[in-house]
């Protein structure tokens, strides 16, 4: 029956193999527990747990109210991007209002994205993987689809009393039933794609054989259901346009979405109801162009370094709002990036310390910046290599915000928040498991990954690009890292780590096992 199911829903038949001669199901390196049958299994720290619950149930008596939560997510940024992650001044862009958020809170050393944009989107606002979701790769221009019978933390939040805003890029569909408005949200202010499906057909430095040919650019401008405006919406209903995203609008917009940000923040001060507030960057998504006033504003003087000092500059803005109207001790805020840098747009490029970029599984293409930050809630000034998935943030905020958890479909986000709110908290979370599209690729356990299948990029080491033209492959005999010894996954040694592999194929086995009831969704197939 297993593997009718495996299977039947195009998982590797290689892989299966792998479980299969797994001789003994050993147990993942600490123990796991599932709080319900359509939950992932999470390592259970009983004191940790009491202390963090202690802690919501005095914020709530002291403020009488439940907290306010703020997401920045920035597009594309690489982990080595921020000062506090390496970046910053030495590579010409300082960051010092993301670095005093780190320095305020808790900077997470291993906090996985999935390794491109839509993906993480849906997996952040629903708390489950791609396959389970559907949404294995980005709409194109006026392509339909989205998140149907997905449910969102946002919807979770409204229905426990929260007011719901989201500020910027979209990504999950454009289609009226897939816009945010219909997905759990009070208000949006945004566009619905990505901005370079607004800019690269315009720009005759980028794209001369689009731009400069009229019959593809009216083709591309007149696309069936190709929303390229600006947006605003209320709950439930339809979008109204605001202006054209021309390149000029597309290189302030990121300046737009701050100051709708901050009149959210504003508007709130006062209001009964907690909020969520979900700040979705445009930038730093090639290709960049640079707001009024931030030409030239970093060192490094490249149109990216300039792109994240623009990005710094708006997270201090928000919070400088979120503390001038005192709202700043009532509101969890984490900081992260929807996927690694992209490298085949490179000097338009973010850093990563780690091998591979945007659209591998290499550590390079998934591992994010992730701070968290609540003064008072969160230890200062902490820092932790604990493993945390973004699908985490949706069965956090499930528990922080009291909403109610799904039943009727698996989630893989863990309840993380005796991670972050308790004192040297310290991870819920045994396993990370990597997709790479359609395919399981790779799973971490502690210090130690096996790739399944790894990404080869297109052109040879020193120009490396994984969108164009990359190719997958299937791993032959133990390929596992130990990623604090080899960080940059360059020594595989799984002849070394027999028993760690029987580990990794014990937690493979049980990952694969949640697939029996709960059968992948595969909505947007590749051609
Ligand atoms: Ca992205």
């Amino acid at each position: 029956m297993k593997c009718k199911i495996l299977l039947n829903n195009n998982f590797d038949k290689g892989l299966l193999l792998a479980v299969l001669i797994s001789i003994v199901p050993i147990a993942v390196g600490a123990e796991t527990v599932a709080k319900a049958e359509n939950l992932e299994p999470a390592i259970i720290h009983q004191a940790q747990q009491k202390e963090a619950q202690d802690k919501l149930k005095a914020f709530e008596k002291k403020s009488k109210k439940k907290p306010n939560i703020l997401v920045f997510l920035v597009d594309d940024m690489g982990w080595g991007d921020p000062g506090v992650y390496g970046g910053g001044e030495a590579v010409g862009a300082a960051t010092p209002n993301i670095d005093r958020l780190a320095k305020e809170g808790l900077r997470l050393t291993s906090t996985y994205s999935q390794p491109l944009c839509t993906p993480t989107r849906a997996t952040l606002l629903t708390g489950r993987l791609p396959v389970r979701h559907g949404l294995l790769r980005p709409p194109q221009i006026g392509e339909t689809g989205g998140m149907e019978g997905e449910i969102t933390i946002a919807t979770l939040l409204s229905d426990a009393g929260y007011y719901t805003a989201l500020s910027g890029k979209w990504h999950l569909g454009e289609s009226p039933s897939n816009q945010p408005q219909y997905n759990g949200f009070d208000e949006y202010y945004g566009f619905l794609g990505s901005t370079k499906n607004y800019t690269e057909w315009r720009d005759p430095r980028i794209n001369a054989s689009l731009s400069n040919n009229e019959t593809i650019v009216e083709t591309i401008k007149n696309s069936p259901n190709f929303i390229k405006t600006l947006v605003k919406a209320r709950r439930n209903q339809p979008h109204e346009a605001l202006y054209e995203l021309d390149i000029p609008a597309v290189a302030n917009v990121d300046i737009d979405l701050m100051n709708n940000s901050i009149d959210v923040i504003k508007r709130m001060e006062n209001q009964e109801k907690p909020w969520f507030l979900y700040h979705s960057f445009g930038k730093v998504h090639f290709d960049n162009y640079p707001a009024d006033g931030f030409q030239g504003s970093s060192k490094a003087k490249g149109v990216y370094q300039d792109a994240v000092v623009e990005v710094d500059y708006i997270v201090g803005q928000v919070m400088k709002a979120l503390k001038e109207t005192g709202q700043d001790k009532n509101t969890l805020v984490f900081f992260t990036s929807d996927n690694g840098p992209e490298t085949d747009t490179w000097p338009d490029s973010g850093y990563s310390p780690f091998r591979g970029a945007k659209m591998s599984t290499w550590e390079g293409g998934v591992r994010v910046p992730g701070i968290a930050w609540w003064p008072g809630m969160i230890e200062a000034d902490r820092v932790s290599d604990g493993l945390f998935d973004l699908a985490d943030l949706f069965a956090t905020f499930v528990n922080i915000g009291q909403a109610k958890m799904p039943t009727d479909r698996y989630i893989d986000g863990i309840d993380q928040s005796s991670f972050l709110l308790a004192d040297g908290g310290e991870s819920n979370r045994a396993a990370v498991y990597y997709y790479m599209l359609d395919k399981f690729s790779a799973i971490r356990v502690g210090p130690y990954k096996q790739h399944l299948y790894v990404v080869s990029p297109a052109a040879s080491e020193g120009i490396p690009g994984y969108i164009n033209g990359s190719t997958l492959h299937k791993t032959a005999g133990l390929y596992v890292f130990n990623l604090y010894l080899d960080p940059k996954e360059r020594r595989p040694y799984g002849i070394r780590t027999a028993l760690i592999t029987k580990q990794l194929q014990g937690a493979l086995k049980k990952h694969k096992a949640t697939f029996e009831d709960y059968p992948p969704k595969i909505l947007m197939t590749l051609e």
